[in-house]
């Protein structure tokens, strides 16, 4: 949700799934505990709020935390986790948080870890999946990537509760962006086709800050932080050349908020490229004259460019395991046809390429993302044991909340044009 479909009328449906009424004491003995009735609002101005409040239909979110009374015996729970899709700072500051929750807070039997994505719940797992004790998640919140590995492509539904069944999982914890979410809710429709009580909860990765109705997700910040670098030394090489060109390809397949963020983060950008906003190279005001009449001034430029933004350049037609389009290199396509086009006019230039995409994803989490992990993580087993089914934990106006996982399939938040960030960045670019 951007700032923008904040004020439309078409909300996807808030309501959270339990899997019933939860009747045993919480374990939790010093908790502040919230009930469903406690809710947030999902617009923060007041000229949105009134005359919403007047037809009484502000809509909001349910609120994450801990419940005084919960779902499951925790003496006889086995729990699961999962993660999938491309790696993110912080897959293992949530593992470590998840796992640490139950079993120290809940004091559940048993977690496990179902290994390389969805492939590890089904009948064919490239592995067993693994024990997730106090010993094997010590430490893991310092390095990148995932202790279980992750995957791509999709699974038989109904495998993977089978799966689920064998291994007496009852709360199934899903790490992971929306295509993650569509697999969860699909697993979610085939317990509750079976009446049976195994809970759903996603916990949201997206290093791309894209998932709908959640206002930050992890592993963002570090991103940026690390895109940051890459744009100082770009700007250096720039700098070192006459004529010279730093062109810093960051992630962002559908959603510019990295490239974006990166450039107000690190303001020697001249040119950022989103997938939002759309732009011509050729012409007298396309990017390529653009970027001549900067170099004749300047004689340096730094480009930024979100991977999405070549979908305005050409299709490949090609999909990846889990269906999801692939965009033609936009790095190496515009320092071509920068060459090219500099060549064309007689003007020397030297364009310096780098790509930081996966050295950004595999790097441990910063403070701030390490934090957000384990809050994550904390609000996640609260819901589990709650009963609740078929959502993931978000942040919204200053709360963790709960969503419906139906509520991201299918849609995904983008950078507002017209919103302060993207401002902020026409203000400080070229
Ligand atoms: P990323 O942000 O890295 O893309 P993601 O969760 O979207 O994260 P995907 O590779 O798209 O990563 O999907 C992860 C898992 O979810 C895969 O096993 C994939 O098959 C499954 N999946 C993706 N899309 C769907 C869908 N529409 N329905 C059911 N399962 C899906
Ligand atoms: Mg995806």
């Amino acid at each position: 949700m951007d700032a923008a479909s904040k004020h439309e009328n078409h909300l996807p449906d808030l309501a959270i799934t339990s899997l019933g009424a939860p009747s045993a004491d919480s374990p939790l003995t010093e908790a502040r505990f919230v009930n469903d009735e406690e809710r947030v609002l999902v617009h923060s101005r007041l000229s949105d709020i009134e005359p919403l409040i007047k037809n009484s239909s502000a809509p909001s979110f349910e609120i994450a935390g801990p419940r005084r009374k919960i779902f499951f015996d925790p003496k006889d729970l086995t729990c699961g986790i999962v993660t999938c899709g491309g790696l993110c700072p912080g897959l293992n500051d949530v593992i470590r948080s998840v796992t640490l929750s139950l079993l120290w807070q809940y004091k559940v039997k048993r977690v496990i870890g179902f290994r390389y994505g969805y492939n590890g719940i089904s009948s064919n797992a490239y592995e067993d999946p693994i024990e997730l004790t106090p010993d094997t998640v010590s430490a893991i919140q310092h390095i990148g990537g995932t202790i279980l590995g992750s995957s791509r492509g999709p699974q038989s539904p109904a495998d993977m509760v089978d799966q689920l069944i064998a291994n007496n999982v009852r709360i199934l914890y899903i790490i992971g962006g929306d295509g993650t979410f569509a697999g969860g809710h699909d697993i979610a429709n085939e317990i509750t086709k079976r009446q049976l009580p195994i809970s759903v909860i996603g916990i949201p990765k997206t290093i791309d800050n894209d998932i709908y109705c959640s206002e930050k997700t992890f592993g963002f910040g570090t991103a940026v932080e690390h895109a940051r670098s890459a744009i100082h030394s770009a700007h250096t090489e720039a700098r070192g050349a006459w004529n010279g060109v730093g062109l810093v390809k960051l992630m962002g397949r559908d959603s510019g908020f990295i490239a974006a963020s990166a450039t107000l983060a690190n303001s020697d950008v001249n040119f950022c490229l989103v997938p939002e906003v759309p732009f011509e190279l050729d012409g007298r005001d396309g990017f390529l004259a653009r970027l001549v009449d900067r170099i004749n001034r300047k004689r340096h430029a730094v480009v930024v460019a979100a991977e999405g933004a070549g979908r305005y350049l050409e299709k490949t037609g090609r999909k990846d395991a889990s269906g999801n389009e692939i965009y033609p290199d936009i790095g190496f396509f515009l320092k071509e046809r920068i060459r090219r086009h500099f060549s064309e006019q007689n003007i020397p230039v030297t364009v310096k390429y780098i790509d930081p995409s996966y050295m950004i994803r595999s790097v441990p989490a910063n403070a701030a993302d390490s934090q957000f992990c384990i809050q994550l993580g904390q609000n996640a087993v609260h819901a589990g044991m709650a009963g609740k089914t078929d959502m993931f934990v978000a942040y919204w106006n200053n709360h963790f909340t709960h969503v419906p996982l139906a509520a991201a399939v299918g849609r995904r938040k983008k950078l507002d044009p017209a919103s302060e960030l993207w401002q902020g960045v026409i203000a400080t670019t070229d």
